[in-house]
């Protein structure tokens, strides 16, 4: 690990912090440390950080938005790396468009409707990075990011540079199948010519069913379990008396039954044994096994 400190040390400069804080880094404002950390701008830094860390045989985490992760009070060992804006740039052609893995995705979703492109108007809301909106196959309103993507260009865990298509990947719900390790550096999308003022309408549409619905008062990471098929996981969680429990600064909101939130404090033992309590709960209640959306990361 001290090799390669100093080796990201040299070559990335301020860019690279050790011990660095992540909760800020997320949307729940919990977790302890990244032992390393690297902000990249370019696809060229990014393969030689991945490099670097194959070479001295250092886990790599990459971190986007950190609007779907639970990191552990203890942190992350290794390299955690980060994209900054050198990989946040959006080109149009036509109704081609290629967009950096840093860009957010409510930005995307404004360019292109503004563009008059069609076919992200379901991402309206979703925060993160267009990288973490790949890797979770993000969706909503009936839409999800894989049905829109055609590309995906990153650095796999040994270094190398590899392009992947739609059906390489394998989606399915709230998932990409990517090789182990893969980063995402840009994603391309195929989306259809539309009327701009219509895609607005959907949009401001989309913006009021979320603002009626979400717990926007305390941090939190979004639906914390998957909806099991052909039922939703906050309907099996208020059946199960989950609504508004609590463990010391974790609680279920009492808004929305699928969102744990952060009453100022909470830490990642505390969110992550109530969702251990929900999920023996919803099993004993309705015999359904709740699976997890968010991610849990780090060292428990
Ligand atoms: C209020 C709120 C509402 C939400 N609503 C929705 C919703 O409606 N639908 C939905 O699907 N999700 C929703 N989410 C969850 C979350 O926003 C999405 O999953 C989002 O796409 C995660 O993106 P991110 O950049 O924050 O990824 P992160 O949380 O940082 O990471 C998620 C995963 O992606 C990986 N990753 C991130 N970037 C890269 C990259 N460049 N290359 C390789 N791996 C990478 C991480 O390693 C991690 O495994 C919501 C969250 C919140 C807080």
């Amino acid at each position: 690990m001290n090799a390669l400190e100093a080796e990201l040390s040299s070559q990335f400069g301020p860019a690279f912090e050790r011990d660095r804080v992540l909760a800020c880094l997320t949307s729940f404002k919990i977790g302890g440390t990244a032992d390393l950390f690297v902000t990249v701008n370019d696809e060229n830094q990014l393969a030689a950080a991945i490099t670097a860390a194959y070479e001295h045989s250092v886990p790599v985490f990459c971190l986007g938005g950190g609007t779907n992760l639970l990191v552990s009070d203890r942190g992350i060992r290794g390299l955690v790396l980060t994209l900054g804006p050198g990989l946040a740039s959006i080109a149009i052609n036509g109704s081609h468009v290629s967009a950096g893995a840093a860009v957010r995705f409510h930005e995307l979703v404004e360019r292109v409707s503004e563009s008059g492109l069609a076919g992200l108007e379901f991402g309206e809301g979703i925060p993160g990075t267009v990288g973490g909106g790949l890797v979770m196959n993000a969706g909503a309103f009936g839409g999800e990011i894989a049905r829109v993507v055609t590309h995906v260009h990153g650095v796999t865990e040994t270094g190398a540079r590899r392009t992947l298509t739609n059906q390489e990947i394998g989606f399915t719900y709230r998932r990409a199948a990517l090789p182990r390790g893969f980063v995402i550096a840009r994603v391309e999308f195929a989306l259809q010519p539309g009327d701009s003022d219509a895609l607005w309408a959907r949009i401001h549409a989309i913006r009021a069913r979320r603002a009626a619905r979400q717990p926007g008062d305390y941090p939190n990471a979004g639906s914390v379990f998957k909806n099991p098929p052909g039922n939703f996981a906050g309907r099996l969680l208020e059946t199960a008396g989950l609504k508004g429990m609590r463990i010391g600064s974790a609680a279920f909101s009492s808004r929305h039954a699928n969102f744990i939130v952060n009453l100022g404090g909470a830490r990642a033992e505390e969110v992550r044994r109530l969702m251990e309590l929900a999920r023996d709960k919803v099993l004993q209640a309705t015999g359904v096994l709740l699976e997890p959306e968010v991610k849990l990361v780090g060292e428990w």
